[in-house]
């Protein structure tokens, strides 16, 4: 059976990557962005490799957008059998205390509630069909502290406790799901970065180097794959070693 994945921030990054993946894969695909733009996008670029696909513009800290783009989701394919629950946004880079309460809601917003009301519609479809398989995207900063970004370590953490809390309640409606927690990666989020930043972060790598988002999207196909099939409730590190240290 042709499998249907509804991917969230599909317009960038770690979601365009395994958008294509999946693609590769002959997946049906509703990318989901804020960006109209970007999201369009990525769906020509699927459309490439034969497969149907379509963009939803929806802001996934809205509940009504969650609920709109798996709606839309539904009348286009009529199922969802995997969800990349991806979008996220970091923050400014200051000390955690002098983070203002309006930033520090924005990314408790996106982050934390977006991903719940994702998880709470789309299993709600994927009950309905016997079951589908989903990755959270966690992040280094979901594992260890992360200064000077505090509330987006924050939300990676919790993003980790509703994974393996979901893998426990769910596992028997074959609902499998996993997070992944991705190290620093050259996606445009860190490009934006001054480039001696970037350098500093790869000297702590021990593999000496940032990730490339595409060695985030072989994983996630990975994990949204049948060759993952006895992985449940993990959090799987992409990050050249960073964790270990
Ligand atoms: P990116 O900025 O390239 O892509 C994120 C996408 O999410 C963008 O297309 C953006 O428009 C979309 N988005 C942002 N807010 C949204 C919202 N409210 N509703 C819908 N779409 C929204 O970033 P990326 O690096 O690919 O990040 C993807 C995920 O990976 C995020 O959750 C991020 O926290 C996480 N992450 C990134 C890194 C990294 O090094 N880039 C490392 C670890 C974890």
């Amino acid at each position: 059976m042709i499998k249907t994945a509804i991917i969230t921030g599909g317009g960038s990054g770690f979601g365009r990557e395994a958008a294509l993946k999946l693609a590769e894969k002959r997946t049906k695909l509703s990318i989901v962005d804020l960006s109209k733009e970007n999201g369009e996008e990525t769906v020509r670029l699927c459309k490439e490799h034969g497969v149907e696909a379509i963009f939803v513009q929806a802001d996934v800290s809205k509940v009504e957008d969650v609920q709109r783009y798996v709606a839309e989701t539904i009348a286009e394919f009529g199922r969802v059998d995997l969800f990349f629950n991806n979008a996220g946004i970091s923050g400014s880079g200051v000390r955690t205390l002098d983070c203002s309460i309006e930033e520090f809601h924005s990314i408790v917003d996106v982050n934390l509630n977006g991903a719940f009301y994702g998880l709470k519609f789309v299993v709600n479809e994927m009950l309905k069909t016997g079951g589908g398989v989903i990755v959270n995207t966690a992040s280094l900063g979901g594992v260890v502290g992360m200064p000077t970004l505090g509330a987006y370590s924050a939300t990676k953490h919790a993003i980790i406790g509703l994974t393996k809390t979901i893998a426990g309640e769910y596992g028997r409606d074959n609902i499998r799901i996993n997070a992944i927690a991705p190290g620093t990666n050259e996606t445009p989020m860190v490009k934006a970065f001054p480039q001696e930043a970037i350098g500093a972060m790869a000297e702590e790598v021990p593999m000496g180097r940032l990730g490339q988002p595409h060695e985030v999207g072989d994983v996630v196909a990975f994990l949204l794959g049948e060759e993952s099939s006895y992985i449940h409730g993990a959090v799987i590190s992409i990050d050249g070693g960073a964790a270990a240290l």
